[in-house]
């Protein structure tokens, strides 16, 4: 039986990547005159290499970035309070979020949200999304003061759900910090591939895999697809 259903924020519900590019667009045109030589395209690419999917701070990812072509060091500093002020106006949800959490809700489920991640930011997010309306607990790790995939962090939330891990599905996008993090606190899973291969390092997904959010209506009903 499923009681409560939690999701990752960055790449599972918030189609990161495609809201990220549109406010780099948007940047880059009002900051143009300091960037130095970079075109747009150029930019763009070099910062969603850099970033990583987020595991780089943007602290590091704009200098190094200006440094690269030649632009206004002082710009840096302007850079990344425009990007923590204005970046979740561009924010995107994937296909069926809101659906899916309404369907989920329907059926009696409780929800959250595990993200890694700065509180303010974050919530800024959430709030871009409709989340915070769709939700019961939101667990930010700067305010948790821990970080998936601490297994306190998992456990935590779902006695927040007021609800056992054992009765908990978690979906996220990231193999070692969601996927593995929710599975060593006892949570069934999914892993949201979004295109990309399990590392071939780590042990194979202990629970779904699955391609789109719609994909989790099923899996609640059907626990031996998460075990
Ligand atoms: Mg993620």
């Amino acid at each position: 039986m499923t009681a409560a259903v939690l999701f990752d924020l960055d790449e599972t519900l918030l189609d990161r990547t495609t809201s990220l590019i549109a406010f780099l667009a948007d940047q880059h045109n009002r900051f143009r005159s300091r960037l130095g030589y970079a075109a747009f395209e150029a930019w763009r690419d070099r910062f969603i290499a850099m970033d990583a999917r987020g595991h780089t701070h943007k602290s590091v990812v704009y200098p190094t970035i200006l440094a690269e072509f030649s632009g206004d060091p002082a710009a840096a500093d302007d850079l990344l309070d425009d990007y923590r002020e204005r970046c979740s106006s561009f924010a995107r949800p994937f296909a069926g979020m809101a659906e899916t959490l309404q369907e989920l809700r329907s059926r009696g489920m409780y929800l959250g949200i595990i993200t890694n991640g700065e509180t303010a930011f974050q919530s800024r997010h959430i709030e871009a999304l409709g989340l915070d309306r769709m939700v019961d607990a939101v667990l930010i790790s700067q305010t948790e003061g821990l970080r998936k995939p601490d297994p306190a962090l998992f456990e935590r939330a779902a006695a927040r759900l007021c609800a056992p891990a054992s009765e908990c599905l978690f979906i996220g996008d990231n193999p070692v910090a969601d996927v593995l993090g929710a599975h060593n606190a006892g949570m069934s899973t999914a892993w949201f591939q979004c295109g990309r291969d399990w590392p071939a390092d780590l042990p194979p997904p202990p629970g779904a895999v699955i391609e789109r959010l719609s994909e989790v209506l099923a899996l609640v009903d059907d626990v031996s697809a998460v075990r």
